[in-house]
């Protein structure tokens, strides 16, 4: 069963680029840093359950990461 929050249907294939060229993966190869806890992650809205980021467009899963991963300042 595939992750809903890998459909990249409707996304435009620029948007697309964008998240290969940020090496983008579904799951973060270092335990500490995911996007769920980058400051640049737009959380899923209520009873949704994939987030989003602020660098390109289309589902993002909280376990991913990316190169510009960047932690939130609090
Ligand atoms: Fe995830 Fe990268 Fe976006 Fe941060 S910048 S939310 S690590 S995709």
């Amino acid at each position: 069963q595939k992750n809903p929050c890998d459909d990249l249907t409707g996304v435009s294939a620029e948007e697309i680029e964008k998240r290969k060229k940020l090496a983008y993966v579904t799951k973060t190869p270092i335990p500490d840093s995911h996007c769920s806890n980058c400051t640049l992650y737009i959380p899923a809205a209520k009873d949704k359950p994939c987030g989003g980021c602020m660098l390109f467009k289309g589902p993002v899963r909280p376990d991913g990461y990316c190169a510009y991963w960047a932690p939130i300042n609090n």
